[in-house]
């Protein structure tokens, strides 16, 4: 599989974006043609909440900005300039995307590698607004208005190998296109539906929502408002059957009235449908009330329905990777397996909880480590095949702790790697006072302890 390498944006080591690269007299000078192979590269762009500004004189702006600067183009924030009051007074933060997909370890894009596309987008801070339906129950579904700020650095944060979250990007902006330009279905087919499937605690319904979030992001010149629907498959088959139906009847009047307004794009994310098919099997065989029965089919009936609308994006789950015996998902063609973290993912996730808790000073600062940052995996393993190792400095000697860590966690899964710096901290003698390194043995023991009991 391709090698890539994996930085979250807040921790991603930036190489000085101030300066200017092709000035410098190490790099090569630009190529004479510029125009055809020009790497598309996303530039998001954050209003501050207080913003009024429309979004389009702010993409202009940064459009205007970015021609300007020699920038070297690499994942990670870039400075807001502070001598351009419009932006200065309406951006909160300006950050390349998706880089990682055509540099190698090390390289950078320069400015005239590169076609910059930017996005503006301001963030919804109202929440989720659940359905309660009254009378104690739980609630059919929730929903939010897109780019929601509590799904605000989820994608960045999750941390696979071999580009899948670039994959299904890729994947479901195709599906828009064609939508959107009207392909004929008779002649090229496709459809909007994407299953993510794999073992418990992968990030599978993280990743549908931060997916959901980016597309929103990425696509809002052309729908301008966006909205999550999350399904509460369980609520559904509550033991209030008789108020079941009504419920779906109302969803789906509700999601349809969403599907209407034509510039609306709507994610409809369905959580373990494999317990759609089992309730269907439970029903008939007798162990159900046979209300159920009435209750999935006809939740399979609108989803069926709703997946001809164009401006619908379906997003499932299932913790088995058997097939599914749900005629909605059966033709999704956007599959994906999503395993446990390979020792790559475990360490940039360690990595990245270590990071937060020495921003946050539980942890005391990494010594020797240029601006506090823990070198990454593909930096780490280089510096560690050389052979004057001994002679390496403190962070490298932390990182080769770090992946004892990593290695010492196989077996666990993305959602217990995120708890374990918490465990390890609650397991510390002294809390208060904690070095890195220290910090480190306490969490090999935490994590040898919880695969322990498994
Ligand atoms: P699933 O739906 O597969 O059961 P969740 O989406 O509920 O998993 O994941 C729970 C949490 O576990 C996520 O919010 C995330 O913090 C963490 N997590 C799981 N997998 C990963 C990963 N590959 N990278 C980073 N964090 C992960």
């Amino acid at each position: 599989p391709m090698e890539i390498t994996l930085q979250n944006p807040q921790t991603a080591d930036f190489s000085e974006p101030e300066k200017d690269v092709a000035a410098s007299a190490s790099l090569p000078p630009p190529p004479p043609t510029l125009s055809e192979d020009k790497v598309l590269v996303s530039v998001e762009v954050c209003l501050k909440p207080s913003s009024t500004a429309r979004i389009d004189d702010v993409r202009s702006a940064v459009e205007r900005m970015l021609e300007k600067r020699s920038l070297s183009y690499i994942d990670g924030p870039i400075p807001v300039p502070l001598d351009d009051p419009f932006l200065k007074e309406n951006v909160q933060r300006i950050c390349i995307c998706d880089t990682d997909e055509w540099v190698q370890n090390h390289e950078v894009l320069l400015f005239w590698q590169v076609k910059p596309v930017v996005h503006a987008f301001q963030l919804s801070e109202e929440g989720s607004c659940e359905d309660l339906s009254g009378d104690g129950q739980l609630s059919s579904f929730n929903e939010w208005i897109l780019p929601a700020k509590e799904f605000d650095g989820m994608w960045e944060s999750l941390i696979y190998e071999s580009g899948l979250k670039q994959r299904l990007l890729r994947y479901a902006a195709s599906a828009l296109l064609f939508t959107d330009k009207g392909v004929d279905p008779f002649l090229v087919s496709w459809n909007r539906i994407i299953l993510l499937h794999g073992p418990p605690g992968t990030g599978k319904t993280s990743l549908c929502k931060a997916l959901a979030q980016k597309l929103s992001i990425r696509f809002n010149s052309r729908y301008p408002q966006c909205q999550l629907v999350e399904v509460n498959a369980h609520s559904l088959f509550s033991k209030w059957f008789s108020e079941s139906g009504k419920l779906v009847a109302k969803l789906f009047q509700k999601i349809q009235e969403m599907v209407d307004e034509e510039d609306n794009l709507v994610f409809v994310l369905i959580d373990e449908v494999e317990s759609l098919a089992a309730a269907r099997k439970a029903a008939l065989s007798g162990s159900e009330p046979s209300d159920s029965i009435r209750v999935v089919n006809a939740l399979l009936t609108q989803m069926d329905k709703l997946k001809s609308s164009p401006n619908v994006i379906i997003l499932t789950t299932s913790n088995i990777t058997a097939a599914i015996d749900i005629a909605f998902v059966d033709r999704a063609d956007i599959k994906a397996y999503v395993g446990p973290p390979t020792l790559q993912a475990r360490y940039e996730i360690l990595r990245s909880c270590l990071q937060e808790l020495v921003r946050k000073e539980i942890l005391s600062s990494f010594q020797d480590c240029e601006n506090n940052i823990l070198p990454n995996y593909a930096t780490m393993k280089e510096k560690l095949n050389m052979p004057e190792m001994q002679e390496v400095k403190t962070p490298f000697l932390l990182c080769k702790k770090l992946l004892e860590a990593a290695e010492a966690c196989e077996g666990l899964s993305g959602r217990s790697l995120r708890k374990l710096p918490f465990l390890a901290h609650a397991a510390l003698s002294n809390p208060y006072d904690c070095d890195p390194s220290g910090f480190l043995c306490t969490m090999i023991d935490t994590a040898r302890r919880e695969l322990s009991e498994l």
